[in-house]
């Protein structure tokens, strides 16, 4: 039976519309790295930023939306999602060019782009090399690695709110802290302004060589996970990095079948085979309980949890 929100939109859109950006009862959990979790009510796949304020303006103010990019930093729960979820098309993975800055879509994967500074001989967004996620991703999460993050490097971004506003917001008005943008809540980033910075081509692939390296080192490779799992706490609260927090009482938390964390990185979660989101959050619970428990620090998830149990 259909939803309400389904009917609606089967209503106000015609066929063709629907047939290519819209799907009813979406199992999402493929487009996330965990690979779990339930269906979405309504998966809307636009092509343009018009079709996207067109759907949004159509819309119920009070309807529950959510976006994703690749999905290298979510858990989606059992329960799915309800409401409409936005993936960017693949109309959004473009990179242009002008004299001072680089456009990009928000779908672009931040290796991608990378690459194209690099091909370009563009400093500076090294760091996202590893980063398995989109630019749109890395704007709402306020991307980072090894000591640069996406804050360093951008001049605006665009994004369209909830109700089919169109803004740019410069990085002047202080929107990013760490592993956050404040400003996005009803939001979806659409385009990111990149500073043009050059620099030496054959030192721009060594640092890339370099983050590639650490990364191998110091984290599992080709996995189920969806990277840090908790942000690491501020200097205030302790010098520990989250990983050290956990290692020491790892053997203490009960690590239910096909979930477990990285012997490789105490601060990656891995989905070995289990097809439960919830199993992979209540381990995370726990983990957070225990590291509460024995050093009075507070984790918080990095991981952003949706959906309904
Ligand atoms: C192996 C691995 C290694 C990782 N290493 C790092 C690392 O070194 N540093 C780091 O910072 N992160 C790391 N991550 C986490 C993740 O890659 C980043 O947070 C990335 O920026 C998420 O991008 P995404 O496109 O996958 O977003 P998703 O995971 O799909 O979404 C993450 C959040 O961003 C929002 N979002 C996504 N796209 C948009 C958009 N267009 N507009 C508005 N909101 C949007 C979503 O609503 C969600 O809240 C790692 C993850 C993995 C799996």
């Amino acid at each position: 039976m259909k939803t309400k929100l389904q009917h609606h939109l089967e209503n106000e859109l015609d066929r063709e519309f629907l047939n290519k950006n819209i799907f009813f009862n979406k199992n999402i959990s493929k487009l996330t790295w965990f690979g779990v979790g339930g269906l979405a009510e309504v998966l809307f796949i636009p092509q343009s930023s018009k079709d996207l304020i067109k759907v949004l303006k159509l819309i119920n103010t009070n309807t529950t939306i959510n976006v994703i990019g690749l999905g290298s930093n979510i858990l989606i729960r059992d329960g799915g999602l309800n409401g409409i979820t936005i993936r960017l098309s693949k109309n959004f993975n473009f990179i242009n060019e002008n004299d001072e800055s680089i456009v990009s879509g928000a779908a672009v994967p931040d290796k991608v782009f990378s690459k194209y500074c690099y091909e370009k001989s563009i400093t500076d967004c090294e760091f996202l090399y590893g980063i398995p996620g989109t630019i749109g991703g890395a704007i709402a999460m306020n991307a980072g690695c090894y000591g640069s993050e996406i804050s360093d490097v951008v001049y605006s971004f665009k994004c369209i709110d909830f109700e089919g506003n169109e803004t740019i917001i410069k990085n002047s008005e202080q929107t990013f802290s760490y592993r956050k943008n404040n400003f996005l809540k009803n939001h979806i980033v659409t385009e990111v302004e990149i500073k043009k910075n050059h620099g030496d081509k054959d030192q721009i692939k060594e640092k890339m060589n370099d983050i590639n390296a650490r990364r191998l080192d110091s984290q599992p490779q080709k996995v189920r996970t969806g990277g840090s799992t908790f942000k690491n706490p501020t200097s205030q609260v302790t010098d520990k990095k989250t990983w050290e927090l956990i290692k020491p009482y790892l053997n203490e938390v009960v690590c239910p079948d096909g979930v477990s964390m990285s012997k490789k990185h105490a601060n990656f979660i891995i989905n070995t085979q289990t097809k439960s989101s919830n199993i992979i959050e209540d381990f995370g619970e726990r983990i957070i309980e225990k590291v509460l428990e024995k050093t009075g620090v507070q984790l918080e998830w990095e991981i952003q949890i949706k959906g309904q149990r």
